[in-house]
């Protein structure tokens, strides 16, 4: 495998996921929060309200499950 230096621009990543999977630790309970920037993932704990922001990376957050803390 010699693909290590042939990173993908950070655009083509951030495109493909439009929300991310979120665990939400203040209320124990589980959401998505969307990109709509294509540089961040936003939204709101569905309990307490609480906004949250969570910046996709030069690797990209990936496609994981998140908590959020
Ligand atoms: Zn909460």
């Amino acid at each position: 495998m010699d693909i290590l230096d042939n990173e993908p621009p950070v655009a083509v990543n951030s495109r493909k996921k439009k929300f991310l999977g979120i665990y939400f630790s203040c209320c124990n309970v589980y959401g998505r929060i969307y990109n709509y920037s294509g540089k961040q993932y936003e939204g709101k704990c569905p309990r307490c309200l609480r906004h949250l922001t969570i910046k996709i990376g030069s690797g990209g957050v990936g496609d994981r499950f998140f908590i959020a803390s």
